[in-house]
């Protein structure tokens, strides 16, 4: 049973600078989160991972980054403008795309602001296909903003209404569609294994047809156990040729594809992986968690793996007040900074005793401490200590790099 709960994440989240409120000092707006220092580096290594694994790593996928605003007839021709809607009390339907216009005046038209980052990759099908005649399948990958006026926000990150989404829109030929689904079905499953998800506290639902988005005949959620109940973590979806189709009746552009072998002309069909980052945050933020107990007092510490972990490494100087202790980790530190961790990876801590800076680098998740003593500036050793065992041990500074995962 995992111990974390929503209260001690969240308070967590504010106390060591991963994520405020949004606006807080104005008693905050619902649904909005602010990242602060160590939360902007988590999430930059939670995209950047997705983004080397599905789109760098592979021969068949093109990375896209979509403006946010798009002309209103894409969102007309995708269905959200009649259906993108949730349920209210009283048994109306309210739409929860954020309307807003472009323009001033009487030029002024309404657009809004997209609900999901899928819309940019579809209407730049053409465009890709063109620049680069991929062979199908082949994908389109996008990492960005989307925005849903979700009428009850709740659950921290889980339902905000300004939120991060990870996309890929893989095309394929109509009848390969169940082949590419299955290959997507496990890639996710190694994206959340390799960021740090546990993948035991992940399961699959087959969405019912009544359930599933109006483009989609299939989806599977997979939802994950949070502290709140179980709940969707990430979908994928067979959205059939929907959107192109759509698009190019709605635009009069031809979306088809020519397979230059078979010299068959058609519109592709189109498996899709979403992932919401912020859904992954907290996900990661609840598997990483853990309470223990370590020389005999209790502690709590984040169990990131190091590829996400804001922090990789923290320098200490045993004491602040020898300046020779204090020269030397200087030197380890801007070693370690300019060799493996880069930029603000490596910290540097030189407040309270060594335990308290222990705790605190703990309760970031930071994999691995360097402390410099006395007997450095005899062997050029320094203490490494590992964050989840807590144990230390002498090693070369000349070895440090080998030895910090990063
Ligand atoms: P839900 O049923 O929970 O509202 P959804 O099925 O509408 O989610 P999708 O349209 O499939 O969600 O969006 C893809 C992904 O985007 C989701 O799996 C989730 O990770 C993320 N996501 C969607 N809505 C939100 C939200 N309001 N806040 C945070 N993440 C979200």
């Amino acid at each position: 049973m995992s111990p974390a709960t929503m209260e001690k994440i969240v308070s967590l989240c504010k106390r060591r600078g991963f994520i405020y409120p949004g606006s807080e000092i104005y008693g905050g707006l619902s649904g909005t989160w602010d990242y602060g220092p160590l939360g902007v580096e988590l999430k930059n290594n939670v995209k950047n991972l997705w983004w080397r694994m599905f789109v760098q790593e592979r021969d068949d996928m093109y990375g896209m980054d979509a403006a946010i605003l798009m002309n209103p007839k894409a969102w007309e021709a995708s269905g959200h403008v009649a259906g993108f809607t949730d349920p209210l009390s009283d048994g109306s339907k309210f739409n929860t795309m954020f309307r807003t216009s472009v323009g001033a005046g009487a030029e002024a038209a309404v657009s809004y602001l997209r609900p999901e980052t899928a819309g940019g990759i579809f209407v730049n099908f053409k465009n890709v296909v063109d620049s680069f005649h991929p062979k199908l399948p082949f994908g389109i990958a996008q990492i960005g903003k989307a925005f849903r006026n979700e009428i009850a926000p709740r659950d921290f990150l889980f339902r905000v209404r300004e939120m991060e989404q990870m996309e890929i829109e893989y095309f394929v030929q109509p009848h390969a569609w169940e082949k590419s689904f299955e290959e997507w079905r496990q890639a996710m499953y190694r994206y959340i294994e390799a960021v740090g998800i546990a993948r035991t506290a992940v399961h699959e639902l087959e969405v019912p047809e009544d359930e599933r988005a109006h483009y989609s005949k299939r989806t599977i959620d997979f939802e994950f156990d949070f502290p709140f109940g179980r709940k969707e973590l990430c979908g994928l979806a067979y959205r059939t040729d929907f959107d192109l189709s759509a698009h190019a009746k709605s635009s009069g552009t031809d979306l088809s594809y020519l397979d230059e072998e078979t010299k068959e002309r058609f519109v592709p069909h189109v498996i899709e992986p979403s992932l919401g980052v912020d859904r992954a945050i907290l996900a990661l933020l609840v598997s990483a968690y853990t309470e223990d107990e370590l020389g005999g007092e209790t502690r709590t510490y984040l169990k990131f793996n190091p590829s996400v972990a804001p922090i990789k490494a923290a320098v200490f100087p045993l004491l602040k007040n020898k300046p020779a202790l204090v020269s030397k980790a200087r030197e380890v530190y801007a070693l370690l900074k300019a060799d493996i961790c880069k930029l603000k990876a490596v910290a540097w801590d030189d407040n309270g005793n060594i335990g308290k800076r222990y705790r605190r680098q703990d309760e970031i998740g930071t994999p691995a401490c360097i402390t410099v003593d006395f007997q450095t500036l005899e062997d050029g050793t320094v203490t490494l200590r590992d964050r989840d065992t807590g144990a230390q041990e002498r090693v070369a500074v000349s070895e440090l790099t080998g030895r910090i995962a990063a």
